[in-house]
């Protein structure tokens, strides 16, 4: 949701003027009192402007940087991304399953010596070999894995929103970021999306 020009015109007139009456501030804008009831309602609700009975409206104090879905839609993935664990394809399916224990991880990513992206191994890859019959410290991780070209993979600068999209179109929990060379610089999950909605919110998104 965008501000009105009329909107921004009110929030400009009480700046100047706070506090300021809502009759004040139609005189200036030439219209009705009723013609900018819902638009004072509006700047209320969104606690960009404050109003004291008897006295007028002002400004609030609360931070006035004005989010919109525009700018959450802008964000992109290189301001949202984390770093991701990678192994490479000869460990054991016992000691992936340490890791992600250990770094509190539910995907690991694989590369080969060059740090390029191989493949991808989740929780239930990794539950589905520990029912059979494989010995899960002799048994490396590229045969739980899903490999490439199969794996879903962003880039620094696609958009955030893509980012999710990807997740949600191809129900996984972890996408990762790879560069020019396929290597895996970082990753977005999940939770990354969750923080990336709360942090937007709380202003720390910059
Ligand atoms: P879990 O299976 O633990 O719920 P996911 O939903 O992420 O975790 O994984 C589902 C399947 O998709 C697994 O077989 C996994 O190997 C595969 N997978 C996970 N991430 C990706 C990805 N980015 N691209 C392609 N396949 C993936």
């Amino acid at each position: 949701m965008k501000l009105t020009e009329r909107q921004t015109d009110i929030i400009n007139i009480v700046k100047q003027k706070e506090p300021i009456s809502s009759r004040n501030i139609a005189d200036k804008l030439g219209v009705s009192k009723a013609a900018i009831r819902t638009d004072l309602s509006v700047l209320t609700v969104l606690k960009i402007l404050e109003a004291k009975p008897n006295v007028g409206y002002y400004v609030s104090n609360e931070d006035l940087t004005y989010k919109s879905l525009d700018d959450l839609k802008n964000i992109i993935v290189s301001q949202i991304m984390v770093d991701a664990v990678t192994i490479k394809e000869d460990t054991s399916i016992y000691n992936t399953v340490v890791e992600m224990f250990v770094v509190d991880v539910g995907t690991v990513f694989i590369v080969d010596q060059e740090d390029k992206l191989y493949g991808v191994v989740s929780r239930k890859d990794l539950l589905k070999m520990s029912i059979g019959k494989s010995d899960l410290k002799k048994t490396p991780v590229s045969l739980a894995m899903t490999r490439m070209p199969n794996i879903i993979t962003l880039t620094p600068e696609e958009k955030f929103y893509r980012a999710a999209e990807k997740i949600y179109d191809n129900k996984v929990d972890s996408l990762p970021v790879i560069n020019k060379n396929n290597k895996v610089i970082a990753k977005v999950s999940k939770t990354t999306i969750i923080n990336t909605f709360v942090n937007f919110e709380r202003g720390g998104i910059k």
